[in-house]
């Protein structure tokens, strides 16, 4: 009889090295509840405790990077203590940087780093569809950008899959097992869980609101219909299983009373919600371009301008004419209120106000601005950004990078001979291949770096606090792997490849001229013969 093999050290190493990133993970949660609740000494406790866990793994399992940003944690989180125990603004902005950075840390393997692979999810998802090969075909597409998944074709499949494991999150056809069963299926499936699973019904038909009231009440998240489509659904498997670092909102208070400013920026901190405050209105526009907040408290009455008259101000902007602005002010006059709302408010607070009142009107109007402003600027194809706003994004970078004295790259991709996929394959052929390449630079790209559709087959990325040979590298590891991608196509199978053009920003040029000079590159990597990054110095 032969012995079983023993495991190589490598690989049990690897094993429990998991460890770490589930660890990880655990401590990304935490900081992800901030979103919801508001910041107390418990929630630190957790915080530090799993942090310290993370860092006595991290040193047992040689992983370095974790072992350092572990140490910077412990040191954030120090600052908090040291501020009597309260988030300020800044430490949360640097302990959500930290964390994104925890986010994107991957493990060593061997010598090589993973620096883009967000940790991975411990669980899988359950795909649940009535159509068995589109679940399979889903589940394979999902594997393949690093989430695990499981296709379930039976009720019968689905409830012993669940009575073995949770998983990460459900996707489920409302009318499996036939119409509506779907919905009563996985209402009973959350039955007496503590936590709800994060549930996303799916539905081939545009479905009728007593249908999606029908998916609320079964404790659906998200509603999908018509083509599942892989980029949008990790999409939103990823924002409900937090896997994604969420974005603290950003307020920007002006108001000359220090003492009212102050309360007001505590409240908000303390609920994860960064401030800039401006004792000075008339300074508000260069702060609005700077700060770029989601939303804006304006005290009603100051000595410079009122609060209506800045907002009028403010509304000029084509920028701004959609960011909320928040009324604050001891004024209990409604005729005087509603006055103030039609001059370009949104709400208003009487002061004194309640903390729960001010956070939850904050929380709430900036979550459905910032849904919208993803809804203007975004491509729907693609979800990526579209050309205005890329553009509008490299103008940001540039200024920002300039003055923080630090490199910024910009490169325009193009696919090579596209016309040709389409001619071919077919438009949705096309299609595809385009969707394919926004996900591959998603997933690749760190999360810093803006990603643009510019036009038809055509990118632009923005790659903050990158220099050019950085940026080269990167786009050219991308362009050899998108290379190997295969397209499963009548006849032989499909592959494409894309040129790109990549410059810096520098002492003089701005955001147009390095537009025109990332063209000028791409143009000149076609003419080089195609399929390469081509750098400007
Ligand atoms: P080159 O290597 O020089 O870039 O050749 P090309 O064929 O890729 O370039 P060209 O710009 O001549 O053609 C681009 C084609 O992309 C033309 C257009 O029909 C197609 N296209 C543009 N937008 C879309 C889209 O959204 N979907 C699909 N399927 N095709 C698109
Ligand atoms: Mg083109
Ligand atoms: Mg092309």
């Amino acid at each position: 009889m032969t012995e079983p093999e023993d495991p190589s050290r490598e690989q049990l190493k690897q094993h429990f090295a998991q460890r770490v990133t589930h660890q990880a993970r655990h401590i990304l949660e935490i900081w992800q509840r901030l979103q919801s609740s508001q910041w107390n000494t418990a929630d630190r406790d957790e915080l530090a405790n799993a942090n310290l866990r993370l860092l006595r793994h991290a040193e047992r399992f040689e992983q370095p990077e974790h072992v350092r940003l572990a140490q910077i944690i412990g040191q954030a989180l120090q600052a908090v203590d040291d501020n009597q125990g309260r988030l300020s603004s800044d430490s949360i902005s640097e302990l959500n940087r930290l964390m994104q950075q925890l986010s994107r840390t991957g493990l060593r393997q061997g010598d090589h780093l993973e620096q883009t692979r967000l940790p991975p999810l411990p669980k899988p998802v359950y795909v649940v569809l009535q159509d068995n090969v589109g679940a399979e075909r889903l589940a394979r597409q999902l594997e393949f950008f690093g989430v695990g998944a499981q296709a379930l074709g039976s009720t019968h499949a689905f409830l012993a899959s669940m009575a073995e494991r949770y998983p990460a999150a459900i996707v489920m056809d409302v009318d499996f097992g036939g119409q509506g069963v779907g919905l009563q299926l996985a209402a009973q499936a959350q039955e007496g869980l503590g936590q709800k699973l994060p549930l996303l019904f799916f539905s081939l038909p545009d479905a009728d609101t007593p249908t999606r009231l029908a998916a609320v009440r079964a404790g659906g998240q998200e509603f999908l219909t018509g083509t599942l489509e892989t980029s949008s659904l990790l999409e939103k498997i990823e924002s409900l299983t937090c896997v994604t670092q969420y974005d603290p909102f950003k307020v920007l208070i002006v108001d000359d009373s220090r003492t009212q400013a102050r309360h007001t920026e505590r409240i908000l901190n303390s609920a994860g919600v960064m401030t800039r405050t401006l004792f000075e209105p008339l300074q508000a526009m260069t702060e609005l371009a700077d700060f770029q907040p989601d939303l804006i408290i304006l005290d009603m009455y100051m000595p410079a301008c009122t609060g209506t008259e800045l907002a009028k101000v403010i509304r000029h902007n084509d920028r701004y004419v959609s960011v909320p602005i928040i009324y604050l002010s001891a004024e209990d006059n409604l005729d005087k209120q509603l006055d103030a709302m039609s001059e370009g408010g949104d709400d208003f607070l009487t002061k004194p106000i309640k903390p729960r009142h001010l956070i939850t009107t904050v929380r709430n109007r900036a979550a459905r601005a910032r849904h919208l402003k993803s809804r203007m600027v975004r491509d729907s194809l693609t979800g990526l950004y579209n050309h205005t706003h890329i553009l509008q994004l490299l103008e940001d970078c540039s200024l920002r990078a300039r003055r923080e004295g630090k490199p910024l790259s910009f490169a325009m991709l193009d696919i090579d001979h596209f016309k040709k996929v389409n001619d071919c394959h077919g438009h949705p052929m096309g299609d595809r291949v385009i969707k394919s390449l926004a996900l591959f630079l998603k997933q690749r790209l760190r999360k810093t770096d803006y990603i643009g559709r510019y036009g038809g087959e055509e990118f632009a990325i923005v790659m903050p606090d990158t220099p050019l040979a950085a940026a080269h590298n990167v786009l050219d590891e991308i362009r050899q792997r998108f290379a190997e991608i295969q397209y499963p196509a009548q006849g032989t199978d499909l592959s494409c490849t894309f040129s790109a053009g990549v410059v810096e920003l520098n002492d003089d040029s701005d955001a147009l001229l390095l537009a025109a000079q990332a063209d000028e590159a791409l143009y000149r990597a076609k003419h080089l013969g195609r399929n390469r990054v081509h750098a400007l110095p």
